[in-house]
């Protein structure tokens, strides 16, 4: 019997070009979580991006399922445990978007230094804000990246190339491995007091929500700017609010929010030294491409009954990542 492949988000085309020769490849979107139960059926390996929900009554409902598949990183909208009590494989593909994520989280970082969206906008009314364009320069300045996994240490690799000295807190990275990078490992209040960027690259965990709140803020430079280009809901957006309207944070960059799309007339929108990227982190020809070619490649082991190689294992205790619902 062929297997059958269920896409239930939209995937690069060359996943259906790879796999019809050996699978028969359905592709649906914006499924109700009824819809998804009644299709998931009959499937062997189940493709999802971010939108899809694959609760626990969606998977116990999927009688041959072998692999639930992330096209993408973060696995917040899959029941993990749920799918490993049933020995179903949950893979995705990690490592594809990480240089886009480093590359769109140094953009930012200049993007902050130099204004450069508000002058654009400015010289867009027909002003020439010369006077208002003061920036500063990266090099000689601090980094501070909380989550030196594989985006915090390749943006801690370019910061390094444009001379900024880098701080990391990572409570789990070894200090060969800050060393290696040319990075001090130092504590979180360390990092917030000392450095001119702090740049968030931590997975969404019952530990790091709300991560930078009201507190964290108040321990940052007045003059440093932050950059969220991992998960919402690691910022207390309320808070970041309050902080850049009283002048206690130079700026903000952020590629997630806590709701997606935030809601209209939200307090962040309104404000010049913020910029917003609607979670574009990922999202290049490069990154979708590797995502692809990735997990096609897994999908045909598990369909020839070989191990697959980008399995995701369940988190240590006290380290859940959070369902983000969306
Ligand atoms: P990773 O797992 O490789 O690295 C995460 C690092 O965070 C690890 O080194 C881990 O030890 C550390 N960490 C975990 N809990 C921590 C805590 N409480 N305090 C400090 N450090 C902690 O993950 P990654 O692939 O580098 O992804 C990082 C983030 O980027 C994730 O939130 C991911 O979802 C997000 N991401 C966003 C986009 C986007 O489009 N904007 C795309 C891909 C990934």
């Amino acid at each position: 019997m062929v297997p059958k492949v269920l896409v239930a988000d939209s995937v690069h085309p060359e996943l259906f070009e790879r796999l019809k020769e050996c699978a028969c490849v359905e592709v649906v979107q914006n499924l109700s979580q009824e819809t998804l139960i009644q299709r998931v059926r009959d499937a062997d390996i189940l493709v999802v991006r971010g939108r899809t929900r694959v609760t626990e009554d969606v998977i116990k409902a999927a009688g041959r399922l072998k692999a639930i598949v992330r096209a993408g990183v973060g696995i917040d909208n899959v029941d993990l445990k749920a799918a490993m009590e049933r020995g179903i494989y949950v893979l995705n593909a990690a490592e594809a978007s990480a240089d886009s994520v480093a590359e769109l989280t140094i953009g930012l970082m200049i993007a902050l230094a130099r204004k450069i969206p508000f002058l654009n906008e400015s010289m867009r009314q027909g002003l020439w804000p010369k006077d208002m364009g003061l920036g500063t320069e990266l090099r000689g300045k601090t980094l501070g990246i909380v989550g030196l996994g594989r985006i915090g240490s390749r943006v801690a690799r370019v910061a390094k190339a444009i001379g900024m000295k880098v701080l990391a807190y990572d409570p789990y990275v070894s200090k060969e491995r800050a060393l290696k990078l040319g990075v001090e490992l130092v504590d979180f209040e360390t990092l917030l007091r000392s450095s001119d960027f702090v740049s968030l690259h931590v997975p969404l965990t019952t530990e790091t929500w709300r991560l930078i709140g009201e507190r964290e803020l108040q321990l940052m430079k007045p003059s440093a700017f932050l950059i969220n280009t991992a998960r919402g809901g690691i910022v207390d957006e309320e808070a970041l609010e309050r902080a850049l309207r009283r002048g206690r944070l130079a700026g903000a960059a952020l590629d997630v929010f806590e709701v997606e799309p935030p809601p209209p007339g939200k307090g962040l929108l309104s404000l010049d030294n913020v910029i917003m990227t609607p979670h574009i982190g990922g999202f290049t020809v490069e990154a979708q491409e590797r995502i692809a070619s990735c997990i096609t490649e897994d999908i045909i082991r598990v369909i020839r009954g070989e191990e697959p190689r980008n399995r995701v294992e369940l988190p240590k205790e006290g380290r859940e990542r959070i369902e983000e619902g969306v």
